[in-house]
């Protein structure tokens, strides 16, 4: 058996012409019976380096996920393709339970979804015992490991089947990176005699756009309806407060937009997350506890209307836009008081000391990364260890250059200001000592006989706060835990003797056009007459994917809908030398799509 086989499966199974990146050998590997363990980010194609050697291998493979709510959907997509799936979870009675384990013993599944809890029980090993099984893969790996971000006890216990299994091939895959998670994966899994594939972070279908916050929900609608009118997409929000009122404001300027919190009921959470599944072009408004495990592949764009906590948080929450790589946007807009509040709560966590170290390091990394004047792609790839030998051209900073100016002496200022009203102080004060403007507090503390009084009048209040924003960020100044007040630091010392100069940006609002997008992300290239089509196409897919209470995404990717509106086949073979259109779904929709396009 080779890797003609698989691809042969590829093509007609999946409907896909090649192989991406390294899938060719890590199937080869696993229909080998070697281990794999695979670090690839989001949409990397992941699934189908475990479900084509479980095709092609004897037996069923076992897939191992924890996350019990995307089963049923990713078993339809492959019973959709032809391909004999079925899952096992507490979601199921026990008369469909007993039909999945009779299937199984009949050696009728080539795929099986298990939960860790489900596969570990003394039930089912002993019922596998006794089949043919083709291989474990464990998805999600990074579960396993405690330092990670998603750890699940049940998940350290999946140590035992290596050692009650030892000849099965064996895969483990996450798009968690960093080394130490790594290490707890191979030794927890007993991978070491695995092949480890690697693939790099970048995302290159994602653009990367930060704006200074202005009026945030009015800067958000903008940018959504002048990009992304139709499209599905997340909004990240700090509070659940402000998860409700952005999410009906932008319901009455006519938007579908549902919120996701911690606090709502769960029968709510459940509608409004499958209306974002199964619908297209809803757009979900959510805190962090919205998207571990949402595999929606269309999500078009994600926006912060907040700083996340971290580059690894930003990185995993952007993620989420475009996994069928198309492209797609991510848009965080931020402010000056954003960046006090993730200053100081890392000063108020009651961590110990290392803890608030790396902490630390990780906020000042956010804002390195949020202040950049070049391209940020390279400077996320950076911090997670690779390096972009060129601007990547699909970030703000590449496509329309950030204007600098020298900010020298309105830094001198505002760090002479800081330290004249003697370091006890917030940003509005410096700002109004530095226009001259006489509030009861400045009168009651005499702060008009400073000699930095009125002395920045060359700039508006709102420059100011741009100014003091970007030493903030740039650890020029320190922000006091309890109100805020501003700090020299070490490293505003030789700024304010005049020893060095410094750069500053000239803040844009709105970002001014990209050069890439037309109207929306996903048509950038259709004609109009392709956009027509691929509308109705988009219309027949909602009514099939409706009568099969699937996702529209199961039915058919966008980007299969749209090489059909661009390529417009002629007849059946043409269909199927289409991405994503392959013998199960040829003759399931192939007649239908034939007619419409006629
Ligand atoms: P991951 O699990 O790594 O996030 P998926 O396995 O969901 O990624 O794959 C992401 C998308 O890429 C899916 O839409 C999938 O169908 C598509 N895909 C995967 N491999 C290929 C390929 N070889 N050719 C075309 N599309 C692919
Ligand atoms: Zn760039």
């Amino acid at each position: 058996m080779d890797i003609n086989t698989a691809k042969s499966v590829l093509q007609n199974t999946f409907g896909y012409a090649d192989f991406r990146h390294q899938q060719a050998k890590i199937i080869s590997e696993l229909i080998q019976g070697n281990d794999v363990f695979t670090l690839m980010p989001t949409g990397g194609g992941k699934s189908l380096c475990y479900q084509i050697p479980a095709i092609v291998r004897d037996g069923v493979g076992i897939v191992v996920s924890p996350l019990i709510a995307l089963m049923k959907d990713q078993v339809d997509a492959l019973n959709l393709q032809g391909v004999k799936a079925e899952f096992l979870n507490s979601s199921q009675d026990y008369e469909e339970q007993n039909r999945v384990e009779q299937l199984i013993k009949s050696g009728n599944v080539d795929l099986l979804y298990v939960a860790p809890e489900r596969l570990l029980s003394d039930y089912f090993l002993s019922l596998i015992d006794n089949i043919t099984i083709a291989l474990f893969a464990f998805d999600e790996a990074h579960c396993v490991s405690q330092w990670g971000h998603d750890f699940r006890p049940e998940y350290q216990q999946l140590s035992i089947i290596s050692h009650r299994y030892p000849h099965t091939p064996k895969i483990a895959l996450t798009a968690t990176a960093d080394m130490r998670t790594r290490d707890e994966i191979v030794q927890v899994l007993n991978l070491n005699a695995a092949k480890v594939f690697v693939h790099s972070f970048d995302r290159p279908n994602i653009q990367y756009r930060i704006s200074e916050q202005k009026n945030s929900k009015e800067q958000l609608l903008k940018f959504i309806n002048a990009e992304h009118n139709n499209d599905a997409g997340i909004v990240y929000c700090l509070s659940r407060k402000s998860v409700e009122t952005t999410a009906q404001w932008l319901c009455e300027h006519g938007k579908i937009a549902l919120p996701y919190h911690a606090g709502l009921a769960n029968h709510v959470k459940d509608n409004n997350q499958q209306r974002f599944l199964r619908e297209d072009g809803i757009i979900i408004v959510a805190t962090i506890a919205f998207g571990m495990g949402i595999d929606k592949p269309d999500v078009r764009f994600v926006a912060h209307l907040n700083l996340p906590k971290s580059i690894e948080a930003y990185y995993q929450e952007t993620g989420r836009a475009g996994r069928d790589g198309m492209p797609a946007n991510t848009w965080l807009a931020y402010g000056m008081r954003d960046v006090i509040k993730l200053k100081q709560m890392n000063s108020q966590s009651n961590g110990n000391e290392q803890f608030k170290f790396i902490t630390q390091r990780k906020i000042d990394a956010l804002l390195g990364y949020c202040e950049v004047s070049d391209c940020r792609r390279q400077v996320l790839l950076n911090y997670f260890g690779e390096t972009l030998a060129q601007p990547c051209g699909n970030c703000d900073n590449c496509l329309n250059p950030p204007v600098t100016w020298d900010g020298t002496a309105a830094a001198r200022k505002a760090l002479s200001t800081v330290y004249r009203t003697g370091q006890r102080f917030g940003v509005g004060h410096q700002i109004d000592v530095l226009l001259g403007k006489t509030t009861a507090k400045i009168t009651n503390l005499n702060h008009q006989l400073l000699s930095t009084f009125g002395i920045g009048n060359e700039h508006t209040a709102a420059e100011w706060q741009t100014v003091f924003r970007q030493l903030i960020s740039m650890g020029y100044l320190a922000v006091e835990m309890d109100h805020g007040a501003l700090k020299l630091t070490e490293k505003s010392r030789p700024l304010l003797k005049g020893e060095c100069a410094i750069q500053l940006k000239v803040q844009k609002y709105s970002k001014a056009k990209p050069t890439r997008k037309s109207k929306q992300a996903s048509d950038s290239h259709l004609s109009a007459q392709e956009e027509a089509i691929f509308e109705q196409l988009k219309q027949q897919r909602a009514l099939w994917a409706k009568e099969r209470n699937v996702p529209s995404f199961v039915v058919f990717h966008d980007a299969t809908l749209m090489d059909i509106a661009k390529l417009n086949p002629k007849n059946a073979e043409q269909l199927l030398d289409i991405n994503g259109i392959g013998k199960t779904k040829l003759e399931l929709y192939g007649a239908k799509i034939m007619a419409l396009l006629n």
